[in-house]
């Protein structure tokens, strides 16, 4: 038996009262004469009404057993505001994933956000990490390469700015998807440019850095396919050389993982010719980026089972996809479905 195990999604239909709370926290910034919000007390329905009518029935048609859940990416925002701010609504927004979990333990299991800012180290992100993992059960993290939200102020992933938030993610044994949010730039659209130069601009630093030969053990997904990287894989390789590096996949992809939302069958044909099938991992990012339906399928864009289903992948291709490398990538994972007798 294989179980399906997506990856990537996020919790994009959230309560009414949440996303009130951080209007509130918003408005505060521009004016500090505001009372400061306390966190809403939300309801076990009202958390259902959002989960069941979007994620559930989309997995329930598409046929997927568990999703790696994270709160929505676009709305981490970790360039409004200050470190405070960003402390309290990663809090609020990793405790609602924790109540998602809670209430439908078969079919999530948790991966937080971190309280990021352009400004600051990686403490608190630290903090978030282990409370989320040790408190809550969480199997991993979204890490962002680029928390001014659009203009890369910050180092690249190989630099040693990032080191004490990697020791503790190799020390709780839990991987990062390296995720972008929304972009506050007008020339970066968040989901179809942001989102995919920052996933190409990741691989292209583990390329140009050493940083797993510091952390054998680190573990990244990129997601949306990889951004550029597989369509563009020879260009890549050739950079290696160029830069006197050791080839890829001895380099970079014994750590760097890429998952499948790509939303047409031509690309994930691409990707599953160019990448060792070791470093694929299902993912849809439902219901996320890209909602509607493909008029020349019929089929929703995001319906990225669909795709690797008709690759016709041998059993064991198969598995890996669908749950093995997932269970490796996420040891976390792994221990709770054994828990689980699975
Ligand atoms: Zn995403």
């Amino acid at each position: 038996m294989t179980l399906i195990i997506d990856c990537h999604g996020h919790h994009t239909v959230a309560p009414k009262k949440h996303l009130a709370y951080r209007e509130a926290q918003v408005a505060r910034l521009d004016n500090p004469s505001l009372p400061l919000p306390t966190r809403p007390d939300i309801t076990d329905d009202e958390i259902r009404e959002g989960i069941e009518a979007n994620q559930l029935k989309l997995i329930r048609e598409r046929g997927a057993d568990l999703t790696i859940f994270s709160p929505r990416a676009s709305r981490m925002e970790p360039h409004v505001g200050d470190e405070d701010t960003a402390i309290k609504w990663s809090y609020a927004c990793n405790n609602l994933i924790a109540r998602v979990v809670e209430l439908y333990p078969e079919t999530f299991t948790g991966v937080c956000m971190l309280p990021q800012t352009p400004r600051t180290d990686m403490s608190a992100s630290i903090a978030e990490l282990r409370r989320c993992v040790e408190e809550m059960d969480f199997i991993g993290c979204n890490l962002n390469p680029d928390p001014s939200g659009g203009h890369w102020t910050a180092p690249p992933l190989t630099d040693r700015f990032w080191y004490p938030f990697y020791e503790a993610m190799c020390e709780l044994d839990v991987p990062a998807m390296i995720h972008v949010s929304g972009s506050c730039n007008p020339a970066f659209h968040a989901t179809g440019s942001y989102y995919i130069a920052a996933d190409t601009n990741a691989f292209m630093q583990f390329i140009e850095g050493n940083l797993f030969k510091d952390f054998p053990e680190l573990r990244f997904i990129i997601p949306h396919g990889g951004g550029a990287v597989p369509y563009h894989w020879g260009r890549y390789r050739g950079l290696a050389d160029m830069l006197d590096q050791p080839a890829l996949d001895g380099h970079v992809m014994q750590n760097v993982y890429f998952d499948t939302c790509v939303y047409h069958q031509p690309g994930i044909d691409l990707l599953f010719k160019v990448i060792d099938k070791k470093n694929i991992l299902f993912g849809s990012e439902m219901v996320g980026a890209v909602r509607g339906i493909d008029p020349q399928t019929g089929q929703y864009f995001d319906d990225t089972k669909r795709y690797v289903d008709a690759l016709g992948l041998s059993d064991e291709d198969r598995h890996a996809i669908f749950e093995g490398n997932a269970r490796r990538v996420y040891p976390r994972l792994d221990a709770q479905l054994k828990r689980r007798g699975l």
